[in-house]
């Protein structure tokens, strides 16, 4: 790619791969990273000890490279002055859209069929806002800011997808009131991917923050994670939803070397967990630790389901 088709990260303008705002460029349409920091998740280095990240698949349609007249590419990863975000809808009230719902005549029944489901407590359901919107639309999972407002609402379809309601914003599923409060393992602080794997860990009496998805949420977490106390240790946890060689795109196929050992196209769970937790350490200033669940489970819920029940919390 020709030079001026690389921005270098500044302060206004950070590394989507490590944070930093030096030693680093971005691609102009935000696809791309050469990270001076991160070697974990690349796919080669440079003679100057850059590492190069594939953030999101290239469009290989006949329309790439854009035209002149098309309107201008924001980085989809650089939130600053971008132009292609979802407008905000400050007339839509979330919270009363997900209170609604969390109380309505069907909800106990809704979250009771949904832990069935997932192998959950309902009462975990209930303590993250979870509520019912019937049958076509299922349930809401409300996302919330650092101060526990709810910003968005996930929805949950009975087929298993999930559907971000339009003009809400992706936010952090947690227990407002007691998400730092831990019954078992009081030393930890675990950061998951998705409402599902929240209600398994509370289920579990851990304390539990969930991340809108692999690399999402970064802005939130260092906000809230500030009431941390510095003698707990913060976990990104991972998702074992490594991809084999057959199943990466064609395009991903051409550059994807059989050495790699997790980039974000054949491991966006190790990837945004890896990536998630450096963001984080230099946001805080203090190490963040990232894992996987323990014994090979996909993710935290399937690690639950995997327990004998008489070793659970209740
Ligand atoms: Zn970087
Ligand atoms: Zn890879």
């Amino acid at each position: 790619m020709a030079k001026e088709n690389w921005i270098r990260v500044s302060r206004d303008r950070r590394c989507p791969v490590c944070e930093g705002a030096d030693n680093c460029s971005v691609s102009r349409d935000g696809a791309a990273v050469w990270c001076g920091r991160i070697a974990e998740g690349s796919i080669r280095q440079n003679a100057g000890g850059q590492f190069f990240h594939v953030l999101r698949e290239r469009d290989d349609s006949p329309t790439w490279p854009r035209r002149r007249d098309d309107p201008p590419m924001a980085p989809a990863s650089w939130p600053k002055g971008s132009t292609n975000r979802e407008p905000k809808s400050p007339t839509k009230d979330w919270g009363r859209i997900a209170k609604l719902a969390s109380e309505c005549a069907g909800a106990e029944a809704a979250r009771q069929e949904l832990a069935t489901r997932l192998g959950v407590d309902a009462d975990a359901l209930r303590r993250l806002g979870v509520g019912w919107l019937g049958v076509t639309r299922g349930w809401s999972f409300p996302e919330r800011d650092a101060t526990g407002q709810i910003i968005g609402i996930n929805r949950r379809l009975l087929n298993g997808q999930k559907r971000r309601e339009q003009g809400g914003q992706a936010g952090l599923t947690f227990d407002p009131n007691t998400w730092l409060k831990s019954v078992i393992e009081p030393e930890f602080v675990f950061l998951v991917e998705g409402g599902s794997d929240t209600a398994a860990l509370l289920t579990e009496g851990l304390s539990v923050v969930g991340r809108p998805n692999n690399t999402g949420g970064v802005e939130l977490l260092a906000e809230l994670l500030r009431a941390v106390p510095t003698d707990r240790i913060i976990v990104v946890v991972g998702e074992h939803d490594r991809k084999s060689f057959e199943a990466l795109s064609l395009s991903q196929k051409t550059w994807h070397k059989p050495t790699c050992d997790g980039c974000s196209a054949c491991w966006p769970g190790k990837y945004g967990a890896v990536t998630t937790a450096s963001k984080l350490a230099v946001r805080l200033g203090r190490q963040i630790a990232w894992a996987f669940p323990p014994e090979n489970a996909k993710d935290a819920r399937a690690w639950l389901n995997s327990q004998p029940t008489d070793e659970r919390i209740e």
